[in-house]
């Protein structure tokens, strides 16, 4: 099996409270390498020049503060303007494909790993989905995902539907998916299912080398 970049990549995404990150997290866990599109976003966001001048093309000076991003001014500002939340995307996901798909030669070329994952909330949405062999979809009883969003932001659950209704319906996240990993159970059921992904994915990553 070829794999479009020279190593199996695993995208990881659902909605607001699915689990991503927890799925993530043990995959770290069973030693699996794993890239966060947003905190390499965060980073682009403070320290690429490039991308910098863009975003103050964008939202004006108030952006940086000292050279910090101004994240409260930022949020503030999109949270209210759909049309700026799309142009700050605009330019922030090519930077965050083009560095992750870096990332990917690096690790295909040094063979550190068997396999990469990629946890993003928007993968279908910035169409990164075809730069991926696999995408996996995180979901889970629409309940379970209110009441765990809201114990772990303190907020309440009208806050939760707003930001699910802002998101892309979970309906079609699901249809996309290859894998769709339902996370209703417990920790330790969840840890059950990442742990055969893993091997499956282990296994599959050295397909290639029968060939
Ligand atoms: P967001 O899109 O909001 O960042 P997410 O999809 O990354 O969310 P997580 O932060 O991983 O979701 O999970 C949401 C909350 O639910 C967290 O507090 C997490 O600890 C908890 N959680 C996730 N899975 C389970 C589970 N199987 N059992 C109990 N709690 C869980």
């Amino acid at each position: 099996m070829k794999f479009k970049h020279g190593i199996l990549t695993i995208g990881v995404t659902g909605g607001i409270g699915s689990g991503k990150t927890t799925v993530c997290k043990i995959f770290e866990e069973l030693g699996a390498k794993v890239i966060y599109a947003d905190e390499l976003a965060k980073n682009l966001m403070t320290n690429d020049e490039n991308l910098k001048r863009k975003i103050i093309k964008i939202f004006g000076n108030e952006a940086y503060i000292g050279g910090k991003l101004n994240r409260k001014f930022i949020a503030d500002v999109i949270f209210t303007d759909e049309k700026k939340k799309k142009e700050l995307e605009s330019v922030v996901h090519p930077a965050v494909i083009k560095e992750i798909l870096s990332e990917f030669k690096k690790l295909a070329k040094n063979k550190s790993v068997n396999f990469v994952i990629v946890e993003a909330a928007l993968i279908f949405e910035s169409g990164f989905d075809n730069e991926l062999d696999y995408v996996i979809v995180v979901d889970a009883d629409e309940e379970t995902k209110i009441k765990r969003v809201m114990e772990r932001d303190r907020c309440s659950r009208e806050e939760v539907l707003k930001r699910m209704r802002s998101q892309m319906d979970v309906r079609k996240k699901r249809e996309l998916a290859d894998i769709l990993l339902q996370n209703d159970g417990d920790i330790e059921e969840l840890r059950n299912k990442v742990k055969f992904l893993y091997s499956l994915f282990d296994k599959i990553s050295k397909s290639t080398e029968v060939n």
